[in-house]
């Protein structure tokens, strides 16, 4: 039975500043390192409720953030970028469940580090006229590969917006978000033993969770941060300008739609 463990930063017990999500400083060689020790939480859980192989992708930023000789040598490390199926890289393999460790809130929501894909280029994204993060997106997009979301961790914020969205899902709330960069928070060491227990839990539930469908063509939408930067995004003929700030194009799959905004992120550095 394999697992693929998707792993952000922003999410990760302790995390609260962009500071220690950007490589550079000692805050963020530190905060690498609790990721990496909630990813092997998760591999441990998943081995533990009877997981025969497991692949945690690194799926923050640059993808290269876990410490690949402090990982759980039983586990396959999935990193780098650019790849087609970006925080589902690994699932093509046939995967019985996803799990989601250090995630967050979507944008605009009051959890920490709130955003969706890339603070700098989109405000609001919604599939279908439904409003979805990170989770959301790439929990439908597992969906549509037949893959159910079973276990999650991040703060309070992520885990109430992401509940409905995945009925049988276990989460492990790793703090309280108090502010976008301020949380109370459990300790790295209690967390990754919840992180442990969830995920174990989580293998029970394989069997009952459905993955999340969404009605196929996809209808995208989303709001980009600033008007230039839709005049850039509806350069692509695609896309149609609804206002000042919005745009909408259909998508064959939610694969797809995922695939258009990350080529529309790493289209919106050009304005940088
Ligand atoms: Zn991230």
């Amino acid at each position: 039975m394999r697992i693929l463990i998707s792993t952000d930063i922003e999410g990760v017990a302790g995390v609260v500043h962009p500071e220690q999500t950007r490589a550079g400083n000692a805050e963020y060689e530190r905060a690498r390192r609790w990721m990496t020790r909630e990813a092997n939480a998760a591999i441990c859980g998943a081995f533990d409720g009877g997981a025969t192989e497991v692949r945690v992708n690194d799926s923050h930023g640059t993808y290269r953030n876990l410490l690949a000789d402090e990982l759980d040598p039983r586990a396959r490390l999935v990193n780098g970028k650019p790849r087609t199926l970006g925080m589902m890289g690994g699932l093509e393999a046939d995967c019985a469940g996803v799990m989601l460790v250090g995630f967050h809130a979507r944008a605009q929501a009051r959890g920490v580090l709130a955003h969706t894909i890339n603070s700098s280029a989109f405000a609001r994204v919604w599939l279908n006229g439904q409003e979805f993060g990170e989770a959301g997106l790439y929990g439908a997009l597992a969906g549509e590969m037949g893959v159910p979301v079973v276990f999650a961790s991040g703060d309070d914020v992520f885990a109430e917006e992401t509940r409905p969205l995945f009925p049988h899902c276990v989460f492990a709330v790793t703090k309280q978000a108090a502010g976008r960069h301020s949380a109370v928070s459990l300790s790295p060491q209690a967390t990754c033993e919840a992180i442990r227990a969830g995920a174990r839990q989580a293998m029970a539930v394989l069997g009952a969770a459905a993955p999340l469908r969404l009605e196929l063509p996809v209808c995208a939408r989303l709001q980009a941060q600033t008007p230039a930067h839709a005049d850039l995004f509806c350069q692509w003929p695609a896309l149609e300008r609804v206002d000042g700030v919005t745009l909408e194009f259909s998508a064959a799959s939610v694969e797809h739609a995922v695939r258009m905004l990350n080529c529309l992120s790493a289209m919106a550095a050009a304005l940088n």
